[in-house]
């Protein structure tokens, strides 16, 4: 065969075999060897090396893509600082994955605005990162999910497809009431996942008002025991970082007050900060 009749078939084999970075990589990779001279080993690496780079690229974009985050914030960008009680070692911790390998999970309390969900991505996104496959959802969108499968009688697809990703974060348990077959319903991918997957729940509702998300505190004790047998609990009592800006603006209003340019009279009687008297 000669040298163009073999250099067609391998640009087909390349193609049969659905490696088309190193196949549009070929004809400059060759032009390259011509000059340099590299050997075998060195040559087939090089182009081998741009199909994986670009086969890693795609499954990374894909796993991102599947978990529907609604936000790509990263842990890197989580202001401890504004956030004291938050053991930062214990999200350093989290942030090692070793939890998922581990199948634990997560449970994240606290006030709205504190944080749990950026911290719950961002751990997803470290995940993905790492090759998990990761799903991002809130508990009102679970459950209305699986009792849709539930009517339509697709129970077993439903189950199989929570069932899936080594990582499942469930945003937002406890903003909404959960009736009984809801309750039930999230008490089924919990117990399923149970020492086959990780979970990383959100909540605003500390573990002893649990009873009043669900109407059944069975069912809670039931959620409660799967999901806490081998689980880390991240308990955040702050403000709200949503609130931050309106706080900063208030307190420079009122410093202005207690300190006016022209000496006002009014500062302080009218402001009547408590310590002050
Ligand atoms: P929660 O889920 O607890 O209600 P979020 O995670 O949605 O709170 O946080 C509200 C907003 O504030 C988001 O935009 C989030 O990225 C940001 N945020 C919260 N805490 C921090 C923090 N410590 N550092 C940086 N941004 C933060
Ligand atoms: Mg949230």
């Amino acid at each position: 065969m000669n040298k163009h009749a073999t250099y067609q078939q391998l640009r087909s084999h390349l193609a049969y075999l659905k490696l088309t970075a190193a196949a549009e990589q070929l004809p400059a990779a060759l032009e390259q060897a011509e000059k340099t001279k590299p050997g075998y080993t060195q040559f087939l690496h090089a182009l081998l090396d741009v199909e994986v780079t670009a086969t890693r690229e795609r499954r990374l974009a894909s796993r991102l893509r599947l978990a529907g985050f609604p936000s790509t914030k990263p842990l890197e960008e989580f202001d401890f600082t504004a956030q004291p009680s938050i053991d930062r070692r214990l999200v350093e911790e989290l942030a090692t994955l070793r939890f998922i390998e581990e199948k634990a999970n997560l449970l994240a309390i606290g006030p709205p605005g504190v944080g749990k969900t950026m911290l719950a991505i961002a751990l997803g996104l470290k995940a993905v990162h790492a090759g998990y496959r990761v799903y991002y959802t809130t508990a009102a969108d679970l459950v209305a999910r699986t009792s849709r499968a539930a009517l339509e009688g697709r129970w077993q697809t439903t189950m199989r497809f929570w069932n899936g990703p080594q990582l499942l974060v469930i945003d937002e348990l406890g903003y909404l009431p959960m009736p009984g077959e809801a309750a039930a319903h999230l008490f089924q991918v919990i117990s399923r996942r149970y020492e086959h997957g990780s979970i990383i729940l959100t909540t605003n509702r500390g573990i002893a008002s649990w009873g009043e998300i669900f109407d059944d505190s069975t069912v809670a004790a039931a959620i409660l025991d799967r999901l806490l047998h081998h689980a880390t609990v991240l308990q955040i009592d702050g403000d709200s970082y949503r609130m931050r800006g309106h706080r900063a603006r208030l307190a420079t209003l009122r410093a202005g007050l207690d300190h006016p340019a022209e000496g006002g009279e009014f500062s302080r009687s009218h402001l009547g900060n408590s310590h002050d008297r």
